[in-house]
């Protein structure tokens, strides 16, 4: 039973923005500051962790390259709300943004059925933040008014599938996160979708860090280009007539 003399902690749920540490916002550095427990994804820039007062104890929660969460997806909550009912302020960080595409939802959720009071510190998404470190605008008003941002992941065991064939007409921008191993059949079913084959492809990989490397092409000779380039994960596709900006545009020197 919790002792009544000990005040309940809180879980701070912050996107760390896609890898420059100058993309972290002030909210999420003045609450980083003041935190006892940190626990952290792969993708958060080791500058952001090294500036980090040494008092503070980091977890690393993230993904072997097998794909196996250390310790595990399932234990992420309980680590959080065990830290947070000792009274500790815990800063769960996530790449990004905390609710696009990493589970900080479903963290959250796991928090909400504890009793565990947390707060939301949204992110700068890599889905904007690394076109943008490209040259690329992902609208514009002579090229494109939509945009998708649609994971490139499909969970085997998920009932909600994307749609690539409807997508590959129903929006001018797709932006696609997690897509580098399925690019090729992500590629071909936005031809079947009666996406044009000629239509702009460029991939960023490690964005808006100094390893930042731009790939472009077409919907046609990306899939030959990634592998001739031996294109990574972590990499943001961008596909559409936005994607030619680039070439005029581009002000980054990574
Ligand atoms: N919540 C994160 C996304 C998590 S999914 C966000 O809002 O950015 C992880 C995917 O994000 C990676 O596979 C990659 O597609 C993308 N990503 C994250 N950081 C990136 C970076 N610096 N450069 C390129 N892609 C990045």
């Amino acid at each position: 039973m919790r002792s009544t003399f000990m005040k309940n902690g809180k879980v701070y749920l912050i996107g760390a923005g896609p890898g420059d540490p100058g993309l972290l916002t002030i909210k999420a550095k003045q609450i980083l500051a003041r935190a006892d427990v940190i626990v952290y994804d792969r993708l958060i820039a080791k500058r952001i962790l090294q500036e980090l007062p040494k008092r503070i104890l980091k977890i690393y929660v993230g993904k072997q390259s097998g794909g196996n969460s250390i310790p595990g997806q399932d234990a992420i909550p309980r680590i959080l709300a065990t830290n947070a009912k000792k009274g500790k302020l815990v800063v769960r960080l996530k790449g990004g943004d905390p609710f696009l595409f990493g589970r900080g939802g479903e963290e959250i959720q796991k928090l909400r059925q504890e009793g565990v009071d947390f707060e939301v510190v949204p992110g700068i998404t890599s889905a904007l933040a690394v076109p943008a470190y490209a040259g690329i605008p992902v609208t514009h008003r002579k090229y494109a008014s939509s945009l998708a941002i649609v994971t490139g992941h499909e969970d085997p065991g998920k009932s909600k599938k994307v749609d690539w064939k409807k997508l590959a007409t129903a929006v001018d921008t797709i932006v696609i996160l997690m897509g580098v191993s399925n690019l090729q059949a992500i590629l071909q079913s936005l031809i079947d979708g009666g996406r044009s084959a000629e239509t702009p492809v460029a991939i960023v990989e490690r964005g808006t860090t100094k390893r930042q490397r731009i790939t472009a092409g077409t919907i046609q000779t990306m899939t030959e280009q990634a592998v001739e380039r031996r294109i990574q994960s972590p990499a943001v596709i961008i596909i559409g007539d936005v994607v030619n900006l680039q070439k005029e545009l581009s002000w980054f020197k990574a």
